[in-house]
């Protein structure tokens, strides 16, 4: 991000810890690269002094103050998109591609789609970068021999796709779709409607939940999913940090985390991170100090009314159960597509839910059934001609960042022969 924009966009958010509010804005602002500062008020006086209010209870907090002087009490996120000026509604009637999703896949969609010269307009929920948005540094990435952040390969992706023309609306999600042949119409949330002549849904995944009591009542109060890039800077160096999960993104947390805090346990259920989590991170783990592992164990429950206290541990072989007290719970055990307006409209998904493409349809030498075309689906494309998949929403794709940006580079070749009419 250019300097000047990085000083122009700064943002200083006061609130309470354990504010699920001032979490989700923190979490925002971090994906979106856009520098921010967290102002934690401990007691009324500062949040008299700090943030204008009368209390620490006070409904107005959390409190958003822009450079420019502008402030947000309690603001959705929308206000903060349409403050950022991020906030548009589609210029045209009608595109050439939409695209679902502003992760790794769907950017790089965008990107080759506008360069291309096609109409393109990605629609994203919630910001740009998907899950990679959530990791502080990504290793494997061609051509970054340091690592990259997730949230600024994604910054760099927005400013290259915008730079192109694509058109990414924020803060809107995709709610249902409606296709005919050369035509598709994505409804959003919000109402608003777009209308394109090819699809790429590159939608992810979603973070899988722990499905323990209390769950819903911690999040961003002690309980977060995925890497929590956005939170580590407010840890301290007495705290004891829990991640569960024992793949790469628990990894690079536990490894990002023992840098500030006393200690990081990971909690897994299997026997032994080996068959789970890339060599380079194993080796990390078991060389640092800071970082123990508890195998065969599951997190079974949660503790702490506003915030969370302490978790509970069961030990699968045994069944032992010991009870940790933290204020810190990361959560990376994968995630699972959101793809149900798929089955509406009658798109293919395997039994997980995720878009099955290309040859995986066809059955032996035969098109899938209810197939239209005198072709085969192309490589990425769904059950429905015209409408793509691309990156983790794909069933069978590897879940890995360059995947999905090779994914997404590939569904707009196959965007274009099936536009061109083939
Ligand atoms: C913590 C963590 C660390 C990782 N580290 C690495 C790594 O080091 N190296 C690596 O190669 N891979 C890594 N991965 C995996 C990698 O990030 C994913 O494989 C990659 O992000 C997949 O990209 P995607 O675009 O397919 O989906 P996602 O990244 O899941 O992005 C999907 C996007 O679609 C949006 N969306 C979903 N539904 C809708 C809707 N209905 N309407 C509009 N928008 C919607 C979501 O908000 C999201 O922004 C990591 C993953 C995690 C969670």
């Amino acid at each position: 991000m250019p300097e000047e924009k990085r000083n122009s966009e700064r943002v200083k958010i006061f609130g309470t810890a354990g504010s699920p509010l001032g979490y989700m804005i923190r979490d925002f602002l971090h994906r979106s690269d856009i520098p921010f500062q967290w102002v934690e008020l401990r007691n009324d006086e500062q949040a008299r002094t700090f943030a204008g209010v009368s209390g620490v209870k006070d409904s107005r907090l959390p409190v958003c103050v822009f450079q420019d002087g502008t402030r947000l009490e309690c603001p959705t996120i929308r206000q903060i998109v349409e403050k950022l000026g991020w906030f548009r509604d589609p210029s045209r009637s009608e595109y050439d591609l939409a695209i679902y999703g502003a992760g790794p896949a769907g950017l790089s969609a965008a990107v080759y789609g506008a360069s291309e010269g096609l109409a393109t307009v990605v629609v994203e929920r919630w910001t740009v970068g998907g899950q990679a948005g959530s990791t502080t540094k990504i290793e494997n990435y061609l051509g970054f021999p340091s690592g990259i952040s997730g949230a600024e390969l994604a910054e760099r992706a927005r400013e290259q796709a915008c730079r192109f023309g694509a058109e990414l609306l924020i803060g809107r999600e995709g709610v249902r779709g409606e296709f005919m042949p050369g035509k598709g119409v994505g409804y959003l949330a919000d109402g608003t409607k777009i209308v394109a002549r090819a699809t790429i849904c590159a939608t992810g995944v979603d973070y899988r939940r722990l499905n323990v009591a209390g769950e819903e009542r911690l999040l961003g109060a002690g309980l977060y999913y995925g890497a929590g890039a956005s939170e580590a800077a407010l840890c301290r160096p007495t705290d004891d940090i829990y991640i569960v999960g024992g793949g790469n993104s628990a990894g690079q947390a536990a490894m990002h985390f023992s840098r500030v805090v006393r200690s990081v346990t990971i909690v897994v259920r299997g026997a032994s991170l080996k068959e789970t989590i890339s060599q380079y991170l194993l080796d990390r783990i078991q060389s640092s100090h800071r970082v123990r592992v508890l195998t065969n164990s599951e997190v079974t429950a949660l503790e702490g009314d506003s915030m969370l206290e302490a978790i509970i541990v069961r030990n699968r072989l045994t069944g032992e159960q010991k009870r940790f007290a933290t204020h810190w719970l990361f959560v990376c055990i994968g995630g699972v597509p959101r793809t149900e307006w798929a089955e509406e409209v009658g798109i293919k998904r395997d039994e997980a839910g995720y878009l099955i493409t290309g040859p995986d349809l066809s059955q032996g030498q035969n098109p899938p059934e209810k197939w239209p075309l005198d072709r085969p689906p192309y490589y990425l494309e769904t059950s429905m001609p015209g409408v793509f998949a691309a990156g983790d929403v794909r069933h069978g794709s590897i879940k890995r960042c360059a995947s999905a940006v090779g994914e997404g580079a590939m569904a707009v070749a196959f965007v274009q022969r099936y536009l061109a009419g083939g």
